[in-house]
């Protein structure tokens, strides 16, 4: 605003003062041209008065001095002066100057502007050589309209700058308010964010680099709050974790220091000692189990797996073999040959896993059905029962470290909500996962597809 302000008063004053000064060389043109035409007249008329004499007499100047001025219209003023410089004619209201008289010479047209009251003048000076006498013609031309108009050409030029200024402040202020609305709006995510509000996000409003700092912003918004949310939902599922597995250690130990207690304090028959020394014992076992499953699931998490190609039909060989003793349940096993690429026995044991909750859940002489079938892209296996099923809302979350749809049942059968996470945990590091599929009362089906490797493929 400054500099615009300067430019325009600078450019203002140059033109009006360049309009002012072309008037005025016109103005002292015309001035000076008259002058040469009143010489002129002059000396004509100093020719053609009739004389007694040689030389021009003082009233003669005068006389002509009277008839020059009354030729002019009213509007000229003139003075005629004699060798001395003293004043032989003058026009009322002429302006009384005398240093300028002494400077006129007979070789040269002088000039200058004089200024009396409110009025200003182009004042000439000519000399008059005639009848053996040189005198001193002076003329007055009025220019004070030249004046004015450089005045009022100011006045307009002050108003017109401050207008033009007032406009161009409300237009700047509008664009400079246009342009940074994007910053603003960013400042105001980002002081959202600082506030721990993650979801805010700025509004894209303009298509240039703004818009793009906009969205390159957002994008950043985006990944912080995925990775804040992964953040808050892994100490959320440790917190879980440790909760739920100090509840799993308290239920054992509960029953392992109750009856221990009871066998140090009184003397008890022989069936009271066997049945609280085998709870100690079936006790202890799931603890033990509980440990070693931890410890897997730790391991699991941290370790990487050497695969090698191996043949489907030993680990269902081995289920055989696992299940030869059990009458209480029939396993319906049933395969197509193929070939897999895994950590064998770390499948065999989630495929006991499987086997092993399919029994619990189904009532003793009811069918399992273990499948495993070729399909493109990798090789199926499916365990499936017709026991007591798993509500929809539960299959989502029975993957999870101490998770029981039953606790009670669970608990009864030796579980601890374990076995289905480390199964995730091991097919996960085989690129799987478990796929779920029960109705409550009617069964469940548990599979999972183990890849292709790469090599195969190629082969
Ligand atoms: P657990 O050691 O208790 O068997 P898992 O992680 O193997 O732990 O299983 C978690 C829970 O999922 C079990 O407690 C059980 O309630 C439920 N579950 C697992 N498999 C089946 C199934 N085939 N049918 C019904 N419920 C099942």
């Amino acid at each position: 605003m400054i500099i615009m302000a300067i430019a325009f008063g600078a450019s203002g004053y140059y033109f009006v003062n360049y309009v002012f000064d072309s008037s005025m060389e016109r103005e002292v043109g015309q001035a000076l041209d008259e002058s040469s035409i009143l010489q002129f007249a002059f000396e004509t008329a100093a020719l053609n008065i009739p004389s007694k004499y040689d030389v021009l007499q003082d009233s003669a100047v005068e006389e002509i001095g009277v008839k020059l001025e009354a030729s002019g219209q009213g509007g000229r003023l003139l003075r005629i002066s004699d060798e001395e410089r003293k004043a032989l004619y003058t026009s009322e209201g002429f302006v009384e100057e005398t240093d300028f008289l002494a400077q006129i010479d007979a070789q040269t047209r002088t000039y200058q502007i004089v200024q009396s009251k409110d009025r200003y003048y182009v004042q000439t000076g000519s000399t008059i050589d005639t009848l053996d006498r040189v005198l001193y013609l002076e003329t007055l031309k009025d220019v004070t309209d030249v004046f004015e108009e450089r005045t009022q050409g100011f006045h307009i030029y002050r108003r017109v700058t401050v207008l033009m200024l007032l406009c161009s402040s409300v237009i700047m202020w509008g664009i400079a308010v246009w342009l940074t609305k994007p910053i603003r709006l960013l400042t105001k995510a980002t002081q959202k964010m600082a506030e721990g509000d993650y979801s805010y996000r700025a509004e894209r409003i303009s298509q240039d680099e703004m818009g793009q700092l906009t969205t390159d912003f957002n994008r950043m918004a985006n990944a912080l709050e995925e990775n804040v949310e992964q953040l808050e939902n892994e100490v959320r599922a440790r917190e879980d974790f440790i909760g739920a597995f100090s509840h799993e250690l308290k239920t054992p130990l509960t029953a392992i220091i109750g009856y221990a207690d009871l066998l140090r304090s009184r003397k008890l028959d022989d069936e009271t000692h066997f049945l609280s020394a085998n709870y100690i014992y079936t006790e202890g076992k799931r603890l033990e189990t509980m440990a070693f499953r931890l410890l897997d699931i730790v391991v699991m998490k941290r370790s990487q797996l050497e695969l090698a190609t191996s043949d489907v039909a030993e680990l269902f060989d081995y289920l055989k073999e696992m299940y030869a003793a059990n009458e209480e349940y029939r396993l319906d096993i049933q395969y197509a040959p193929g070939q897999i690429c895994a950590e064998v026995n770390l499948l065999k044991s989630v495929l006991l896993n499987l086997v092993d909750n399919a029994c619990k859940a189904s009532e003793p002489g009811n069918p399992i059905e273990i499948r495993g079938i070729r399909q493109e892209g990798g090789y199926l296996f499916l365990v499936k029962d017709y026991g007591v099923g798993i509500p929809a809302e539960e299959c989502k979350r029975i993957t999870e470290a101490f998770y029981m749809v039953d606790k009670s049942r669970s608990r009864s059968r030796n579980g601890a909500g374990l076995g289905l996470s480390l199964c995730a945990q091991v097919l996960s590091l085989h690129h799987s996962e478990l796929m779920i599929e029960s109705t409550v009362g009617e069964g469940s089906c548990f599979s999972f597809l183990i890849p292709d490797s790469k090599e195969e493929d190629h082969a």
